[in-house]
C-alpha cells in the first residue's frame, strides 16, 4: 500500500480512547477535555474490523495508544484479537506506565510485543507536579515490570521542558547504562490551547544532547532498537540501552513517514498536524467495505507537515490525536 509520494503504510497507530488518568501539563488541561461519547467510540469489534480489512493491502505493524490505553476495560482482550489477524507482525503499546506493574504480565501473555513508556521525572513530587494526578507512579517500578514480562525493547519517552524537568536529562540518559532501556528525550511541542507551556519551555535537542555527553563518550548512530520511530540513538560505552531524540519541530521525518492514525472515534488521519482525515465508522457500521475509503486517505496524505509555518498554539491536543 502507497501513497502519492510513493511512501508504503505499514504502519497503524490506533487510538482507544481520548481519556487519562494523567493531566500532564503539555497534554490536556487539569479538568479534562470534551470527552467523546461512548456510542461515538469505536468498539474493539470495530477496532478489529479495520485491522482486518487493512492487513490484505500491506498493514504489518500495530501501536495502541490514546489516552490512556490502559485504562479502557479488557485491553487485554484487544490485543488478542488484533494479534490474531493474520499480516500482523508487531503491536506496540504507548503508555503512562501507572498501569504496567498490574497489566504487563497479561498484556505479555495476549500478544503484545512491547511498550514505550511516557515518563517526565524520577521524583515522585514532580511527577505529581506534571502529571497532576498522584497515582503513585515510579518509572523504574514500571520499565522493570515490562522488563519481566518480556516487553522488549523498552523505550522511555520524556518529553524535555525547560525549568521544568530538564535538570533529570542527565539522569534519565544514566538509566541506559544500567539497563537494556531506550531514553527517548522529545522535543516539547507547545501544542493544543495550554497556554502555560511556550516556547521559552522547548529545549532543543542539540542543547539535550550536549549536556548528556557529561557522563561520558557517546557513540553516534547506534542503530535503533526494533521499532518504527523517527528518533536518531546514540550508546555510551558499554551501555545496554540508548539514548535518542525526537525532534518534531527542528527536524522533518516527513520523507520517510509510514504511518497512519485511527482515532478513537473512527477517522484515518494521514498526517499527526494538520486536518487530513477520512472518516470510517459510519461506513463501518453499515458494513461497508472500506477500502475505497483507505485509498482516499492515502491519495491525501500530505507530503509534509506545515508545522513550523503554522501557528502551532491553534493544534489539537495530542491526546485527541492519538500522539
Ligand atoms: N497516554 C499515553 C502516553 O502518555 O504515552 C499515550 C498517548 S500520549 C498523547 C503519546 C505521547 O505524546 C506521550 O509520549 C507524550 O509525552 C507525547 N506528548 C503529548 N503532548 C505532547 C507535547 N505537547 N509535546 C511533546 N510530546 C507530547
Ligand atoms: Fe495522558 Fe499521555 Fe496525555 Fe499524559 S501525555 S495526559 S498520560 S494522554
Amino acid at each position: 500500500m502507497r501513497d502519492q509520494f510513493g511512501r508504503s503504510i505499514e504502519y497503524l497507530r490506533i487510538s482507544v480512547t481520548d481519556r487519562c488518568n494523567f493531566r500532564c501539563q503539555y497534554c490536556m488541561p487539569v479538568e479534562g477535555l470534551p470527552w467523546l461519547p461512548k456510542q461515538e467510540i469505536l468498539r474493539y469489534e470495530e477496532i478489529v474490523e479495520v485491522v482486518r480489512q487493512l492487513a490484505p493491502l500491506g498493514l504489518r505493524r500495530l501501536r495502541i495508544t490514546g489516552g490512556e490505553p490502559t485504562i479502557r476495560p479488557d485491553l487485554v482482550a484487544l490485543v488478542a484479537q488484533l494479534k490474531a489477524i493474520a499480516g500482523v507482525e508487531d503491536i506496540a503499546l504507548s503508555t503512562n506506565g501507572v498501569k504496567l506493574p498490574v497489566m504487563a504480565r497479561d498484556l505479555a501473555r495476549a500478544g503484545l510485543d512491547r511498550v514505550n513508556i511516557s515518563a517526565d521525572s524520577l521524583r515522585p513530587e514532580r511527577v505529581v507536579e506534571i502529571a497532576r494526578r498522584d497515582l503513585g507512579f515510579d518509572l523504574v517500578t514500571a520499565a522493570l515490570a515490562a522488563q519481566e514480562a518480556g516487553l522488549a525493547p523498552i523505550k522511555i519517552n520524556m518529553v524535555v521542558m525547560r525549568g521544568i524537568n530538564d535538570d533529570e536529562v542527565v539522569e534519565f540518559a544514566a538509566l541506559t547504562r544500567q539497563h537494556p532501556w531506550h531514553v527517548r528525550f522529545i522535543e516539547l511541542m507547545p501544542v493544543g490551547e495550554l497556554r502555560e507551556l511556550t516556547w521559552d519551555h522547548v529545549v532543543p535537542s542539540a542543547e539535550i544532547l550536549a549536556r548528556i555527553r557529561s557522563l561520558g563518550a557517546l557513540h553516534e548512530d547506534a542503530g535503533p532498537p526494533r521499532g518504527n520511530g523517527p528518533a536518531a540513538y546514540h550508546r555510551f560505552d558499554g551501555a545496554p540501552g540508548t539514548v535518542g531524540v525526537i525532534t518534531p519541530l527542528t527536524h522533518s521525518y516527513c520523507s520517510t513517514c509510514n504511518r497512519v492514525r485511527l482515532t478513537a472515534d473512527g477517522r484515518l488521519r494521514t498526517c499527526l498536524f494538520g486536518d487530513h482525515e477520512v472518516p470510517l465508522r459510519d461506513a463501518l457500521r453499515r458494513g461497508e467495505p472500506l477500502r475505497p475509503l483507505f485509498e482516499k486517505a492515502l491519495a491525501e496524505k500530505p507530503m509534509e507537515h506545515a508545522l513550523l509555518q503554522m501557528q502551532v498554539g491553534g493544534l489539537r491536543a495530542l491526546s485527541q490525536v492519538g500522539g
